[in-house]
């Protein structure tokens, strides 16, 4: 069942990026884009789900991590590298038009550092750099989360309990009165619970040291800051904004990082396309 509504969710996602556009003008070129990366990345989990048998949710799978088949994936790759050079901002297209003259062994490379380190390593504003493994894999990680449970006995822990990565975005889903903060896995889109007053990056816990910032171009957007360690979290608010789809608002907040840049805050993770 849960791979069903991951399919469902590429759906949701396509719509919201086409309402955004309009909504704002200036994020038009970058949400079409991600529009087709988003049809491709549906057409293949649809792809994934016809290969292989649901294996229905099992404590004992192997770690997410160890689970990337590329030989079937690389053809595909081939098709995406494609898509890329024809419809991507000119930087982008022109690296994935040379990537698509390399061997396939290159690719298959990348694809394996990306699979290996992503989101665990130390490098946190690579947007344009993981770009093609990143948009590429996934619904591949998607796809394999689906099957993991979340052990609930896990707390609240700041890293992905599906693979370990950092966090992209937090998420306020109604709960109550109230709202529940949850955060979104930057590799494998997984959601977990997570406290709303505790800084993911360096576990600052002291309220005046997490200042939240709200634009008003994006009311339900807020910037959660640590003066401590100087990164920041988006978090969608959607107690404020039912219709948002967290990891496509997030692509069209781009007034926020030049905030929060102007402002001595870094992204502790960036998103696909370095928004
Ligand atoms: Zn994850
Ligand atoms: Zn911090």
């Amino acid at each position: 069942m849960a791979a069903k509504n991951v399919a469902n969710d590429y759906d949701g996602r396509i719509r919201r990026a086409e309402r955004l556009a309009t909504l704002h003008p200036f994020t038009h070129e970058v949400l079409t884009f991600y529009k087709q990366v988003a049809q491709f990345q549906k057409s293949l989990y649809v792809r994934m789900l016809s290969g292989g048998k649901p294996r229905g949710a099992d404590k004992n799978l192997p770690s997410l991590r160890q689970e990337l088949q590329i030989e079937g994936l690389l053809p595909h790759f081939q098709e995406f590298l494609k898509l890329v050079a024809a419809n991507a901002p000119v930087t982008l297209a022109e690296s994935a038009h040379q990537l698509s003259a390399q061997p396939p062994r290159a690719w298959a490379g990348i694809l394996q550092d990306y699979w290996a380190t992503s989101g665990r390593d130390d490098r946190p504003n690579a947007a344009f750099d993981q770009f093609l493994p990143r948009a590429f894999l996934q619904p591949y990680a998607e796809h394999l989360a689906a099957d993991r449970p979340i052990d609930e006995a896990a707390g609240f822990p700041s890293l992905c309990p599906s693979c370990g990565a950092r966090p992209l975005i937090g998420v306020l889903r109604p709960e109550g009165d109230g709202g529940k903060r949850f955060l979104l896995c930057s590799f494998c889109l997984r959601e977990w619970e997570f406290r709303r007053i505790y800084c993911a990056t360096c576990a600052e816990e002291t309220e005046n040291k997490l200042p939240v910032y709200v634009a008003e171009q994006f009311p339900y957007i807020r910037v959660d800051a640590c003066e401590t360690c100087k990164f920041y979290l988006r978090t969608i608010d959607l107690t404020k904004d039912g219709n948002a789809v967290p990891l496509v608002d997030d692509l069209a907040a781009i007034p926020l990082s030049l905030w929060a840049e102007e402002h001595g805050y870094s992204r502790a993770q960036s998103n696909l396309l370095g928004t």
